[in-house]
């Protein structure tokens, strides 16, 4: 009993710490991916800890979280039957149905164009052109962003690079250059109003994302993996974040957990953030939701509803 006791007590200090003053207020993840039993994998992460068993445990770890933690809309992209599954699954409508990259050899832009018209897809991506070997100024990607700028529908694309050893387990054509945000330059200037953001927000080429973003104001970031997965992404992430303070492009950053097999890692990375005494309780809120609400445009109603949820 006392043990348990104990068990209770540091689990609440843990939760109130990690929480802040942010806590019951409302949280927007730009980067989370869904799973069904073809597409999981159990790992261990970067630190040793195990993703849950199945996929199922899976969606209910990353569901119990997004409740415990406000997290009151999440972006999930992997393959078209994993986000199936999890919006069949989402009694408290926190999804906004993405468009993975997974499987993309099915996509023609006319099945994406009655997708879009069907009001089936929230968000082009997450968008791995990295891994497939090229870059978002593809031509091959050109008729997707012309419907995206036409319907306003926002492009999530993969900045930086993959994981350890991926080149030579999946993904052959992926090199790091190719992750550079610079790289997307045209595709800024032939689709002058597309709604885009970098996701991991450049990572190692976090200072060229904040060149990209000073130069063209419509470009948005998301944190993903530099919250949590690794020393070296982290690394990267606090100082994008010192920076785009210093540089004034704080007002452009969103939060995105990129929980992948790890639903734990959303927790790591509001922890992480809430770590920043750099900076402000009201900088925090702006990541965490602000900003997102304000690139998804969402309507006075719906901003209220989840800071009533
Ligand atoms: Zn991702």
């Amino acid at each position: 009993m006392r043990i348990l006791l104990h068990f209770a007590l540091l689990v609440a200090a843990t939760i109130s710490a990690t929480a802040g003053s942010q806590e019951r207020l409302p949280i927007i993840d730009m980067h989370l991916h869904s799973y069904d039993e073809a597409n999981y994998f159990v790992a261990p992460d970067r630190y040793g800890k195990m993703s849950p068993p199945t996929a199922d445990a899976h969606f209910e770890a990353t569901y119990e979280i997004m409740r415990r933690h406000q997290i009151v809309l999440g972006v999930i992209s992997n393959s078209a039957s994993s986000e199936e599954a999890w919006l069949a699954k989402d009694k408290d409508k926190r999804f906004l149905r993405g468009f993975g990259s997974f499987g993309q050899d099915e996509w023609t832009p006319k099945s994406f164009d009655q997708l879009v018209k069907d009001g089936k897809i929230d968000v082009f991506g997450e968008i791995g052109a990295y891994y497939d070997g090229r870059t978002l100024a593809d031509p091959y990607y050109e008729p997707y962003l012309k419907i995206c700028e036409e319907f306003g529908i926002p492009v999530a694309l993969h900045t930086g690079g993959g994981p350890p050893e991926i080149t030579y387990r999946g993904a052959p054509k992926a090199r790091l250059l190719l992750g550079n945000p610079l790289l997307i330059e045209d595709v800024l200037v032939k689709y002058p109003k597309l709604k885009i953001y970098l996701m991991h927000s450049g990572a190692i080429y976090y200072l060229e994302a904040l060149r990209l973003m000073l130069s063209y104001p419509q470009v948005y970031t998301d944190l993903g993996v530099v919250l949590w997965v690794h020393p070296m992404p982290k690394y990267y992430g606090r100082e994008f974040l010192l920076r785009a303070k210093e540089f004034g492009m704080l007002d452009r950053v969103m939060f995105g957990s990129d929980q992948m097999a790890w639903p734990h890692g959303i927790e790591m990375s509001l922890v992480q953030l809430e770590s920043f005494d750099f900076l402000t309780q009201d900088e925090k809120r702006d990541i965490l939701y602000n900003n997102a609400a304000r690139f998804l445009r969402l309507s006075e109603e719906e901003i209220a509803r989840h800071h009533g949820m």
